[in-house]
C-alpha cells in the first residue's frame, strides 16, 4: 500500500476533529473523502502532510511510518498538498508561485523544466506567467496551485476542495485534469464537498461524519447507495 492511515486522531485543544480514521491509497489510485463542513476532512490531510500533529494513530508511506515528521520532509518524500483556497502568494507572479513549489530543489535546469511542463499542461499560465497570481480567475488560480504542487514532483497529491468556488465549466476542466494526473501515474487523495464529482473521479470513497468514517466503499457503489445519495448527492 502506498499510503496508509491507521486509527488517526486529531485534537484541537478539547475539540476532537478526527476520531480513529483508517484509510488506504494504492499506488496509481484515487480515493476521496467526502462529508459536510467541519467533518474533519482537512484535518486528515493536514495530519498526513505534517501540518498538524495527530494525537494518536499513524500514517505510513511505502510501509514506513511518517507520523510526526516535519512538513518539508513529507514534501520531500513526494506527498504534496494542493491546499483549500489555493493559498497563492497573490502579489507574486504566476511564475514565482510555481518556482516556490520546487523550494526543496537546487537544480536550476530541473526547475526550469518543471515550469515548462506546467506551461505545457496549462498554456494559459504561460501567457499569464508575469502577472500577479491574485489577478487570475479562480480557475486559473487553481491551475497555479496544482502546477505549484507538480513542481515538487509528487507521488501523492492531497487535493483539498479543488472545485470550491469554481464555475461549472471550470469544474469540468479540473475534473479532466484530475483524470489526466491519474493517467500520468499520480496517486491522489481528493477532499471534496462536491460528493458526486468526487465519487465519479475516485476508486474508493470515505464518508466522514463528525470526525469518523460513517460509510466507505467502492465509489461506484457509493454513487448508487440510497443513504449516501440522500445525505450527500442531493437525491
Ligand atoms: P471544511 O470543509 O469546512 O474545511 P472539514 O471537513 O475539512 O471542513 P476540518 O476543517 O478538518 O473539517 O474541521 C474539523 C473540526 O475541527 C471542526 O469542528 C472545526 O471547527 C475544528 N477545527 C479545525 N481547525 C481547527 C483549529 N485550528 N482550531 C480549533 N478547531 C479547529
Amino acid at each position: 500500500m502506498l499510503l496508509e492511515i491507521r486509527d488517526l486522531w486529531v485534537h484541537y485543544g478539547k475539540v476532537e476533529a478526527v476520531k480513529g480514521v483508517s484509510m488506504a491509497l494504492e499506488e496509481g489510485g484515487v480515493i476521496t473523502l467526502i462529508g459536510a463542513n467541519g467533518a474533519g476532512k482537512s484535518s486528515i490531510l493536514k495530519a498526513i502532510s505534517g501540518l498538524e500533529n495527530p494525537s494518536r494513530g499513524e500514517v505510513r508511506f511505502n510501509g514506513q511510518v511518517i507520523t510526526g515528521r516535519p512538513a518539508h520532509e513529507i514534501v520531500g518524500l513526494g506527498i504534496v498538498n494542493v491546499p483549500e483556497g489555493r493559498k497563492l502568494f497573490k502579489l507574486m507572479t504566476v511564475k514565482e508561485n510555481l518556482r516556490i513549489g520546487a523550494y526543496l530543489d537546487r537544480d536550476r535546469a530541473r526547475i526550469a523544466k518543471g515550469i515548462e511542463e506546467v506551461f505545457e499542461r496549462f498554456p494559459i499560465l504561460r501567457e499569464k506567467q508575469n502577472q500577479p497570481a491574485g489577478k487570475l480567475s479562480g480557475g486559473q488560480q487553481q491551475m497555479v496551485a496544482i502546477g505549484r504542487a507538480l513542481m515538487a514532483r509528487p507521488k501523492v497529491l492531497l487535493m483539498d476542495e479543488p472545485s470550491l468556488g469554481l464555475s461549472p465549466v471550470m469544474i469540468d476542466e479540473i475534473a479532466k485534469l484530475i483524470r489526466e494526473l491519474r493517467a500520468s501515474g499520480l496517486s491522489i487523495v481528493l477532499v471534496e464537498q462536491n460528493a458526486s464529482l468526487a465519487l465519479q473521479l475516485s476508486d474508493h470513497g470515505y464518508v466522514l461524519e463528525t470526525g469518523a468514517i460513517a460509510v466507505q466503499g467502492r465509489s461506484v457503489d457509493l454513487l448508487t447507495d440510497p443513504q449516501v445519495a440522500r445525505a450527500y448527492l442531493g437525491a
